[in-house]
Order: C-alpha cells, then sequence, then structure tokens
C-alpha cells in the first residue's frame, strides 16, 4: 500500500518542479523571520528572491548542529512561541541537546511522513502497532506514535525497555508491527529465547527499525532469529524526527526519501562541494515545508549515498543507503577511515561470536590502536567451559587470530581482539547504543609533532 500515491509515484520531473517552488518560498520565508539566516544570507551576497530553482541550491549556506547550539533553545525559531505546539530535544549523542520546536502544521507534516514510513514497511490499518521507541524528549517515540493513527493502526504506546512487559504485549496483543532499535530488537530476540518462547509464535510481521546505524548481515540475522521483515527507517529531530526515510518492504534496497518535504543533497564533508547523485558524502537536507524550525541545508554528519532509479514498489522518489557512518563518528586509527559499521558488517559471518561487541581506541606509543572486543556466544562458552575461557587457550587463541585476519581483510588495518564472555558487552536498554570508547584525547600529549 502506497499511503500518499499522488506525491510518491510523482514523476520526477514533477517532483523536482514543486521543489522548486518550495524551496524558493522558503527562503523568502527565513529571510524574513530568521535573524541568523538574513545575517548569513547578507553576509554571503545570497538575494533570497533570486533562488527560484533546486539547481541554485550550491549557493545557499551550510547549517550545522552548532548553530543550533549557539541559539539555543528557540532562537532559529520563525514563528512566535504561541504558534509552537510540541518541543522536542535531540538525544545528545554526540554533545549538548538541541532543541526543536513544531507548529500545528508541522505536527501534520511529520504524521504524514510517518504514516508513509508504516505503509512502506508493510502496515495497514487495522493492524495492531507496539512501539517500543522511547517517548518523551526523544522524537521517536511520539514521532511515531502520531504516524501510526494517522494511518489508522491500533496504536499502543509502551515505549522503550522493559523487556518483559514488552514480550506480553507481543503475546497477549498479538502485535502486528513493531518499531524499536535494531540493537534492541536482538535483546527482544535473546530475550525470546530465555523465556523459551519461539517468535516464529507472535503475529509481528514487520520490525521497523532505525536511529542507529546497523548492517545489512545485522537485516539477515534479525529476520532469521525473528522471523519478521525488519526494514530500516531514517530521521533526525533537527529535520523532524523519524520519517525522513523508510525502506521500502518490497525492496529493502534503501530508504526512499519524502522528497516532497525534504530537499535532500550529498556533498563532500571536508570541502563542502555538492556532489553528483550516486557519490558516497555527508548527507544534507533543506526542510522545505516545515514552519516553526525551516531548515536551510543542514548538515546531518551522515554519510551515506542517493539513488534515483525507479524502484520496482512503485514509488518515484529518490532512495537513500544505509548510513555508512557518522562524520563525526569516522574512526581515525593510523590514517585509516573506519567506521564501527563495516567491523560489525565484518563479524556477522562469524559463528561463534554474537552481534554484541565494544569498540576501545586509544593510544600507546603514539600510535593508535583500535581495540574490538566481540562477545562469544553462549554455545561457544559452554563447549570451551567455563573455566577454561582464558587469552591462553588454544581454541580461544585460535579464534582471536581468525577475527583479527577477518578485521585485517575487510579494514585495511591491524586490530586488538579480546573475546568477551556472553552478557558482557554493552546491551541496548531501549534507546541509542553506546559501543565505543575512545581515550585519544586524554593522551593527546603523545600526538605525533
Ligand atoms: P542525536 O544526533 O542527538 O543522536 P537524534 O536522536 O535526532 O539526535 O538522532 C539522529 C541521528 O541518529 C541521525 O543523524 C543518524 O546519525 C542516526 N540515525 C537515525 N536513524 C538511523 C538509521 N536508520 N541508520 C543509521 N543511523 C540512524
Ligand atoms: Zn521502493
Amino acid at each position: 500500500m502506497i499511503w500518499n500515491e499522488p506525491l510518491e509515484t510523482m514523476p520526477r520531473s514533477e517532483l523536482e518542479r514543486l521543489q522548486s517552488d518550495r524551496l524558493g518560498a522558503l527562503v523568502k520565508y527565513v529571510y524574513e523571520r530568521v535573524p541568523f539566516y538574513r545575517q548569513r544570507f547578507d553576509k554571503l551576497g545570497v538575494k533570497s528572491d533570486r533562488i527560484q530553482s533546486i539547481k541554485d541550491l550550491p549557493q545557499l549556506p551550510f547549517t550545522g548542529k552548532n548553530d543550533l547550539r549557539d541559539h539555543y533553545p528557540f532562537g532559529l525559531f520563525a514563528v512566535p512561541m504561541d504558534e509552537v505546539i510540541r518541543l522536542h530535544a535531540s538525544s545528545g549523542t554526540t554533545g549538548k541537546p538541541t532543541v526543536v520546536g513544531y507548529t500545528r502544521e508541522d505536527i501534520d507534516i511529520w504524521a504524514e511522513v510517518c504514516a508513509r514510513c508504516f505503509a512502506l514497511s508493510g502496515a495497514k490499518p487495522g493492524d495492531i502497532f507496539q512501539n517500543a521507541y522511547g517517548y518523551g524528549l526523544f522524537t521517536g517515540g511520539l514521532g511515531m506514535h502520531y504516524g501510526a493513527e494517522k494511518l489508522g493502526l491500533n496504536t499502543i504506546p509502551v515505549s522503550g525497555g522493559n523487556t518483559a512487559r514488552q514480550i506480553t504485549l507481543l503475546q497477549d496483543f498479538r502485535s502486528d508491527i513493531m518499531a524499536c532499535t535494531p540493537s534492541y530488537s536482538l535483546t527482544l530476540a535473546d530475550a525470546l529465547h530465555s523465556e523459551g518462547i519461539n517468535p516464529a509464535d507472535l503475529a509481528v510481521r514487520s520490525f521497523i527499525l532505525g536511529a542507529e546505524p546497523w548492517t545489512e548481515e545485522m537485516r539477515d540475522e534479525i529476520e532469521a532469529v525473528l522471523h519478521a521483515d525488519a526494514v530500516n527507517i531514517y530521521g533526525l529531530s533537527e529535520v523532524i524526527g523519524p520519517g525522513v526515510s523508510n525502506e521500502c518492504v518490497e525492496g529493502k534496497n534503501g530508504m526512499h526519501l519524502m522528497e516532497d518535504h525534504f530537499l535532500c543533497e550529498v556533498i563532500d564533508p571536508e570541502t563542502g562541494e555538492h556532489l553528483p547523485t550516486g557519490s558516497v558524502g555527508e548527507l544534507v537536507i533543506t526542510t522545505l515545508t516545515k514552519k516553526a524550525l525551516p531548515l536551510i541545508r543542514y548538515r546531518t554528519g551522515d554519510i551515506c549515498t542517493i539513488d534515483k532509479d525507479p524502484c520496482r514498489c512503485g514509488r518515484t522518489t529518490a532512495r537513500m543507503s544505509r548510513v555508512l557512518g557518522r562524520a563525526d563518528d569516522m574512526l581515525i586509527i593510523r590514517g585509516v577511515n573506519v567506521f564501527p559499521t563495516q567491523i560489525e558488517a565484518a563479524m556477522v559471518g562469524l559463528a561463534e561470536i554474537s552481534p554484541h561487541y565494544r569498540l576501545i581506541v586509544s593510544r600507546h606509543n603514539r600510535l593508535d590502536q583500535l581495540e574490538v572486543q566481540p562477545e562469544v556466544t553462549e554455545a561457544y562458552y559452554q563447549a570451551i567451559g567455563e573455566s577454561h575461557f582464558s587469552p591462553e587457550n588454544q581454541a580461544v587463541v585460535e579464534l582471536t587470530n581468525r577475527i583479527t585476519h577477518t578485521l585485517r581483510d575487510a579494514l585495511l588495518i591491524n586490530t586488538k581482539v579480546t573475546l568477551l564472555p556472553p552478557g558482557q558487552a554493552p546491551r541496548s536498554q531501549g534507546g541509542k547504543i553506546q559501543r565505543l570508547t575512545d581515550t585519544r584525547q586524554q593522551t593527546s600529549d603523545d600526538r605525533p609533532q
């Protein structure tokens, strides 16, 4: 089912005309209403009435998370506070939270794009939807909630965490659709397994997973253990929250962008250059319709590619790839760029280790060291015998070496591998997972001159 057929299957030339009209109006809107944009445009000599086409986009300045922080909390709002009916704040993965506001119209747009996401994920009116995204300042819970109600789902606002309750609801209410983070879906799978519940006996057809990076290999694993489709959803609070893009269950080959509301481009994160379609780079989004917090060329920090080829589901909207990493969580290990997702993708094929792991980056003798700590499976641990599980054990040494080689082939760098017993790596408690410890800042004196 396509939720908004006219807009999601529009010929691309028509869509681009609509985007151009909306961009022209947006630029005038922010120039008149937000001093920050007026000053920035004036400084750069951008004439707001000259921006008439999406081709003019590269003339406009970027906006970044720092601009939101510098105008904390409401300084970039384009409407008086009595028109704002909702406030959220980002989870602050990378620092102090940023505050976002919505007018009534913005909330309607948000519900509209999230309703499209549910339809993309295979939901239909009347389905029971278990929303295990966190409710609160985080945009995940309420964003999905309004979209679900708009589509006509029986929405259960259970929020994140409390795995025992999630399982009770899955069994008793027979939820058809569930949304949570990908790492939490694995926590849930583990819990089902230890309770002796067969996921095939549950009713869930689709898990809508997002808010953190994951991999194609992890999808295979989640789909196999949970006996359901796992589809990727993407969004960020600054732009709207969840609902920026979502995969179609038919294709699962990139997330359809809601292009009538969000004008998307990919830039070189180093130079800021606007890159041609298909290039890998940082996703930059201009909100075309938002009223309270319109954003011009917002740098998401997320690395991806955009594909405009037609999709088998019949939608004409462009699709963004998985997030390959965050421009700012990219690890530079001895000069080599490494994304945590690459490490995950390399290890997923190894039968002896679980999908849970920890990463530690440190600096020794002026050299960066990446330590990867994957957790072994319960079966492997039992086979070795708890008392024999030590770095000296022959089998442990063999597996450690094998993982080290696999990682070297995938990442082109040497890593230190330390196996953890089951249950020792960080788990998602319902929200975003924190797997990385980087201690290099504290030892920056060691940095080569
Ligand atoms: P914060 O930047 O504080 O984490 P949000 O809670 O709004 O703010 O999170 C948005 C970010 O979460 C995105 O910029 C992206 O890095 C990440 N994210 C969201 N959905 C996905 C997804 N499906 N895949 C990978 N990363 C995602
Ligand atoms: Zn599709």
